[in-house]
């Protein structure tokens, strides 16, 4: 039904040397926390195309076994179903850890940020495994800096009603760094920006998903507050490949992973009629509390040190996202298996 872009997967090391990323002597064992969810499912693709042999660990809080499906009858694949806040044992060579309720509809009953972290650092101090953490923008909060640049510290309050993401993803890097200085750790912290595409998640009340299905089901696009706050929305492969890139390269972080293209939710609302419906309607809804009002990555050290920037604009990517929500949202078998 859709296609991800593909891109060079070059990675440079060190000395200038070009490193194919798909061209690895041998193969990895991988474990992909939170696999079988959104962002996940399509590093595990990329994963399991590249030759790893891939684990995946999630509970299906938010995530769908129809996301890796199409993996469980490879030999190379494996899915296990457990929480992250209860210990385990397993032998890989590299933690993605991307447990954890993503959406402000799911993320306040869950300590997954804190447990499921301090779980996962032990597990690969344990066998010497290389961690990479799925951070977050969040962790700047209400941003007085813009664009965020990775040394800002950020503008969050510790008792707001996003709190436990925001401070919880800060407690998640606490640990990671405390493993790393101390504990000899090998790890890498992405700080994500907010991310869309095929899979999302259809109800989980985020915005680019909530608007591209309102408009599908002809219901009004709801703007919360003036819409006249922004995101920079990055495509998910554009994500996928700058988390893999950091997981290979030398450096430890953290990286902000982002698309710097700047939007109001009333720019993307236009955006989301032009694709989809031009007579979508707007509804204008009340704000939630401590919604940040601007947020942009600064991506110049992912550039340099990564050799990475996004390649997707938001008007080329939302089309791939609205095939897969038609389809899932209608059944829509015009548009083909994926
Ligand atoms: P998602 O909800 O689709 O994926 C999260 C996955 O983790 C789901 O499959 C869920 O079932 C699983 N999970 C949740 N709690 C778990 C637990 N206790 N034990 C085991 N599995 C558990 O969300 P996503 O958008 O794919 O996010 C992936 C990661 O990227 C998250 O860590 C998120 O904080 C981070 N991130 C995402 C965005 C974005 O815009 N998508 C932005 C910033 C950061
Ligand atoms: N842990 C795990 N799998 C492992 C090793 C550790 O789940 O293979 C968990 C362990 O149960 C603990 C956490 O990771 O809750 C931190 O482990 P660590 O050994 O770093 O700390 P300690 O147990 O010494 O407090
Ligand atoms: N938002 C909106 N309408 C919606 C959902 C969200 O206008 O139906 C706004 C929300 O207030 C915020 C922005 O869109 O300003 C991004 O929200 P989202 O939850 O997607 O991501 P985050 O706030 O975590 O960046």
């Amino acid at each position: 039904a859709y296609e991800l872009p593909t891109r060079n997967f070059d990675l440079v090391n060190a000395a200038g040397a070009r490193i194919p990323l798909g061209l690895k002597s041998k193969s990895l064992r991988v474990l992909v926390t939170g696999g079988s969810g959104f962002v996940g499912s399509h590093l595990v693709d990329r994963l399991m195309a590249r030759g790893d042999n891939v684990i995946v660990v999630d509970n299906f809080f938010t995530g769908r076994k129809d996301n890796v499906l199409h993996h469980l009858r490879n030999p190379r694949f494996e899915l296990i179903r457990h929480d992250v806040v209860e210990p385990i044992l397993l032998e890989v060579d590299q933690i993605y850890h991307l447990a954890c309720p993503a959406s402000p509809v799911h993320y306040k009953y869950n300590p997954t940020n804190v447990v499921g972290t301090l779980n996962m650092l032990g597990l690969a101090k344990r066998i010497n495994a290389r961690f990479l953490l799925t951070s977050t923008s969040e962790v700047y909060g209400d941003p007085l800096e813009h664009p965020q640049v990775e040394t800002y510290w950020g503008n969050v309050n510790p008792i707001g009603v996003r709190s436990c993401y925001d401070e919880g993803k800060r407690v998640a890097e606490t640990l990671t760094m405390d493993y790393h200085r101390g504990l000899n750790t090998e790890v890498r912290i992405a700080r994500i920006f907010n991310t869309y595409g095929p899979r999302m998640c259809l109800d989980d009340g985020r915005v680019v998903s909530n608007f591209v299905a309102q408009a599908l089901r002809k219901q009004p696009l709801t703007v919360y507050g003036d819409g006249m706050q922004t995101r920079s929305f990055q495509y998910v492969s554009d994500l996928v490949d700058g988390l893999m890139r950091l997981m290979e390269g030398e450096h430890v972080g953290p990286f902000n992973l982002g698309n710097p293209g700047e939007f109001t939710m009333l720019e993307l609302a236009k955006v989301v009629q032009d694709t989809i419906d031009p007579n979508a309607k707007i509804e204008f809804r009340p704000n939630t509390e401590d919604d940040p009002h601007k947020r942009k990555p600064d991506i110049s050290r992912a550039k340099e040190l990564l050799g990475w920037q996004p390649s997707v604009t938001l008007r080329e990517g939302l089309p791939l996202m609205v095939s897969d929500f038609r389809q899932r949202i209608f059944g829509d078998l015009k548009e083909g298996g994926s």
